[in-house]
């Protein structure tokens, strides 16, 4: 193939992420953001990697997705690198939902454009965003092979024990109620890194992966397949996350609404945006939490520590999912930065073969690293993620097929 460039896409309801990667060495030739399309200040930040240039910013009003779009083509026009360029080889797209449906990437065509907006019931807020974006990158560059990969598809072998919750088969299927898992092409690219760095093949591994950022997701990956995750039907489900609740009896709900006098959306905002660790403490972000608890703040600490028991519960039962666990690898802005997370998680667990080294763990680094001591039955490593870098493999190697 003489085009050798892929642009991942990852578009919300008013923000276009975006990087543009030259598959021949996977290289990122530039990256940027817009943000706040549809108002008077939208923002777009334009960092030209090849170049080695300056990061770039440009404010002003930008009505649509379309705008946005266009704004970057110019922006990345100025290094030879525009939407019309012969060498963007396909755009890949990063959409959250796509159900029992998508288990792999996929080429977008109509007929999958339906089936990603009949998933919108069950993602309500992600799916018309990735939508919008998609819409857009065809209508610019209608000629080019455009590619969505699901944050679900991931988890697809996850087995009817684990991907069902247990209420009435008929009412379930009816409204598509099951755990469908997010955050895939994180695991998925972390738990094969995770191989590498022991020097095996992903077939023959077991690992579980602790993707902690403001969202956060813990998997069990069996020889290379999910077979259990933490979020469900929606991310809002499992560990104790920046704003989120993870897993709780759901009768708090009906709870709420009958003694609360609480409506089903402000619950949603609740539960969604005003709960983990920010509805524990008042701050999600883990830098801030631990400088707290640092200065003695009781608050801080407690929300840590309901953070960290929850992360235990889901790594113990994990290991019995999975029966042997070769390592366990922890990833995302928490997972790479937070040593003190790290440790407590892996704290008590001797006997399960898991043991921290402080040392090794009080390195900061950008590449995958073993954290455990060299004779732990259990390897715990630090492997940075990149979804986008995942995005435009699954793109390449399936525009490369057709
Ligand atoms: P992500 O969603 O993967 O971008 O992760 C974002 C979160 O990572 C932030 O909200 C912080 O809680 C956490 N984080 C980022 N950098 C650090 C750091 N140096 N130390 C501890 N936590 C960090």
């Amino acid at each position: 193939m003489s085009s050798s460039r892929v642009l991942v896409l990852n578009s919300g309801s008013s923000s276009v992420k975006y990087q543009l990667l030259d598959m021949r060495d996977s290289s990122r030739l530039a990256m940027g953001l817009v943000e706040r399309i549809g108002e008077e200040s939208s923002r777009l930040k334009h960092t030209p990697l090849a170049s080695g240039g300056a990061s770039r910013e440009w404010t002003g009003p930008m009505a649509d997705h379309e705008a946005a779009l266009k704004a970057v083509s110019a922006e990345l026009a100025k290094d030879g690198l525009g939407l019309d360029s012969p060498e963007l080889a396909a755009i890949g797209h990063r959409v959250v939902h796509g159900g029992r449906h998508f288990t792999e990437p996929t080429v977008i065509d109509d007929a999958v454009l339906a089936e990603i907006e009949r998933l919108i019931p069950v993602a309500p807020l992600h799916n018309p965003a990735n939508l919008t974006g998609i819409r857009t990158a065809r209508h610019l560059r209608p000629d080019l092979p455009q590619v969505a990969v699901f944050d679900t598809a991931f988890h697809t072998t996850m087995p009817e024990s684990a991907a069902r919750y247990a209420i009435d088969v008929e009412t379930a299927d009816r409204h598509r109620i099951r755990r469908y898992g997010f955050h895939g092409t994180s695991h998925a690219y972390v738990s094969r890194a995770t191989a590498k760095l022991l020097g095996k093949a992903p077939e023959d591994v077991n690992v579980i992966v602790l993707h902690l950022g403001n969202g956060a997701s813990a998997s069990a990956v069996r020889g290379g397949k999910c077979v259990d995750t933490s979020m469900g039907l929606t991310p809002l489900e499992g560990l104790v996350m920046g704003t989120r609740s993870g897993d709780m009896d759901p009768a708090v709900i009906f709870h709420l609404m009958r003694v609360g006098g609480m409506s089903t959306d402000e619950i949603d905002t609740l539960l969604n945006k005003k709960s983990g660790l920010i509805g524990l403490c008042g701050d999600n972000d883990m830098r801030e939490i631990r400088r707290r608890i640092d200065e003695g703040d009781q608050r801080a600490a407690l929300a840590f520590d309901i953070y960290i028991h929850r992360l235990k519960k889901y790594i113990g039962a994990y290991y019995a999912v999975l029966g042997k666990v070769d390592a366990i690898a922890f990833t995302a802005g928490v997972g790479e930065n937070a040593a003190p997370v790290r440790e407590a998680a892996v704290a008590g667990l001797e006997e399960l073969g898991m043991v921290v080294d402080g040392a090794l763990n009080a390195v900061r680094s950008d590449e995958p690293r073993l954290i455990s001591p060299g004779h732990a039955r259990v390897a715990v490593a630090v492997v940075p993620t990149d979804e986008e870098l995942e995005i435009a493999t699954q793109t390449y190697a399936l525009v490369g097929r057709i």
